[in-house]
């Protein structure tokens, strides 16, 4: 941290990502008593040496009251998440590319990958939307080309945040008879975020009402302009369902590889990502992953997290043995001590010694990140929400596979509850909904169990049923975060909100009591109805709200009136209110709708 006094006018203070209860007190002229002080106000337990980031130390400024202090962001030019692509060497060889395809829902994405691995895996998967992420490769023109399957975008950006940057292309899907749609913006977005070279398939081109100019136009709007007509995207039309043109798909994927230069290092340690793992019976472990350097073979030493492994059998994508694998493969392999996460990062060493070491190092370094755990301003927003009673929602995760579990709270995590609502996860696990996540989702932080692709036993629903606990079981992980919403949403206080009807200037007042006035005039702006409220207003200003009784026409009860007509009306009154002629009526309802996140 540096620290700049200008003149008395203003005082800068550079903050590099994050600064020290200490430092920041010093900086301001404060005690840390007063600034530790000011923290346990807002709920923050803070100690000296705790370090607090950019916008909590902004808010607390604020909280303070302490004027004439700015701070300044210090540039720290951190390195992103592709720390992977390591440096290469000279003699580096060219790998196969490692591309995703990523699009809205429904626009083929796994028809898509079936046809080119010409292997049928979209009936298995539930309502035909893929789940896991795994990875295949298959062979054009003698060269290979690594698929993942990838699931929701929001799980995809989970394992980014995780560090991992997977793909080196991806292929955004739409439908030409569908169009461009909002996960196919996400989609671009993603890619371009990611940093991967983008190739459009504009799939379903047999389909009647398939209109490939018009896709073409709709992505160009979106950034994405067509080779074509004078930009830089390859735009294939493809069929997923005749297979036409995925020949050429291909060969726009090696293309766009061989400009790439895509390349890694054989001869270094095997390095790589964890990209799929779970438990089976008689296996144990079994885990997924993505070499991205390095060869790897049967019963060499590898650390992935807080776990190693003796690598004890390995498999290509389609089950069936392999000695090894180099840059761009995807393997499964057993002999993992314990489950890796999925983005997890794993490296090869010499002996499990070393192994085994890296693996705690890396476990002892978690706890002291999470020990010495930077306040973050989201902490103090929860905190000072929950000073006034924000709302909790509380879950518990179930998932198959750890992957699974990962990306659903991960994707959990990033619905934006405004600061409204707070997000407790309370537990997560691996396999079936069991008694005990009943028992704790019916205990103090009363839960809602969230399973993703497991099952829910009888005697466990029942007993759930009997503690009123929900359970809500999923095979789509955006229907799961529809539901995630809506319960937050369901949180919420109702907002009121006042909706305007139409205005009446008054141009009789008949009789005026304590808890009636009889008036009328002419509607100039949409209606009045019984029921409606009105507000007086003289001159400019509202003096005081009544309530419509009633309304006539020509000395007749009415429904309403509306705009133009002349008529009378009973307002409701607590007390003698005045109303003169000249003066306006303003009709509206105050209406509770619920607030949306
Ligand atoms: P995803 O959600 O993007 O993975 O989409 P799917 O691959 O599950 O495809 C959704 C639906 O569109 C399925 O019923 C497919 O059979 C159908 N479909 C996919 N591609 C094509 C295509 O090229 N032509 C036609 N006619 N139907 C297709």
């Amino acid at each position: 941290m540096d620290k700049a006094t200008g003149d008395d006018a203003e005082k800068v203070i550079k903050i590099a990502g994050s600064i020290t209860v200490d430092e920041l007190a010093s900086a301001l002229g404060l005690s840390v008593t007063a600034l530790i002080g000011g923290l346990f106000k807002n709920g923050i337990v803070a100690t000296i040496n705790q370090r607090l980031d950019f916008e909590t130390a902004e808010i607390m400024i604020g909280e303070l009251g302490i004027e004439n202090v700015r701070l300044e962001r210090k540039n720290t030019a951190t390195k992103t998440s592709d720390s992977f692509r390591t440096e290469l060497s000279d003699h580096a060889k060219s790998r196969p590319p490692v591309v995703a395809m990523m699009g809205h829902v429904d626009h083929g994405k796994t028809s898509l990958l079936d046809k080119l691995l010409d292997k049928k895996t979209a009936e298995k998967e539930a309502g035909g939307i893929t789940q896991h992420i795994s990875a295949y490769q298959l062979e054009h023109d003698k060269r290979k080309i690594t698929f993942l399957d990838t699931p929701g975008h929001e799980a995809f950006a989970a394992i980014r945040q995780h560090g991992a940057m997977l793909t080196d292309i991806v292929v955004i899907v739409v439908a030409a008879d569908d169009g461009v749609k909002p996960q196919t913006v996400e989609a671009i977005k993603f890619a371009q975020d990611a940093n991967a070279k983008i190739i459009v398939a504009i799939n379903k081109i047999d389909r009647e009402g398939a209109d490939v100019p018009r896709t073409m136009a709709d992505l160009s709007t979106h950034g994405l302009q067509p080779e074509e007509w004078g930009g830089d995207i390859i735009m294939v039309p493809v069929s997923a369902k005749t297979g036409e043109n995925l020949e050429k798909l291909l060969d726009s994927i090696l293309l766009i590889a061989d400009v790439e230069e895509l390349k890694a290092d054989v001869d270094i340690p095997a390095e790589g990502l964890v990209i799929e793992s779970h438990m089976e019976t008689g296996k144990g472990s079994v885990v997924n992953l993505l070499v991205t350097g390095g060869e790897l073979k049967v019963g060499e030493f590898i650390q992935a997290g807080n776990t190693y492994a003796k690598i004890r059998t390995m498999l290509n994508f389609r089950g069936q043995p392999k000695g090894k694998a180099g840059p761009s493969t995807p393997v499964t392999v057993t002999g993992f001590k314990d489950l890796p996460s999925f983005g997890d990062r794993f490296i090869e060493y010499p002996d499990e010694k070393s192994a085994r070491r890296a693996s705690v190092l890396n476990a002892e370094a978690e706890a002291n990140a999470m020990a010495s755990a930077n306040v973050t301003s989201t902490d103090l927003l929860r905190m000072m929400n929950s000073a006034d009673n924000s709302k909790v929602f509380n879950v518990i995760v179930k998932g198959d596979v750890l992957g699974s579990v990962t990306s659903v709270v991960d994707s959990l995590k990033m619905i934006d509850t405004k600061g409204e609502v707070t997000l407790n996860i309370v537990a997560t696990g691996v396999g079936d909904i069991t008694e005990n996540d009943v028992y704790m989702a019916a205990g103090d932080d009363r839960a809602v169990i969230y399973g993703f692709n497991v099952n829910v036993p009888t005697n466990i629903a029942k007993m759930a049923a009997r503690d009123d606990v929900p359970i809500r079981n999923y095979k789509v992980i955006y229907e799961l975060l529809d539901n995630a919403k809506e319960s937050m949403e369901d949180l919420l206080d109702a907002e009121i909100i006042e909706e305007e009807l139409g205005v009446m200037k008054v141009m009789g007042v008949f009789r005026t009591t304590k808890n009636e006035i009889i008036a009328g005039g002419e509607v100039t702006d949409g209606k009045v109805v019984p029921g409606a409220l009105a507000r007086i207003v003289h001159g400019k200003q509202a003096v005081s709200e009544t309530e419509v009784a009633s309304v006539q026409r020509e000395k007749i009860e009415a429904k309403e009136l509306i705009a133009g007509e002349v008529g009378g009306l009973a307002l409701k009154t607590e007390k003698k209110t005045a109303l003169e002629v000249g003066d306006k009526l303003e009709f509206f309802e105050r209406k509770e709708v619920k607030k949306k996140l």
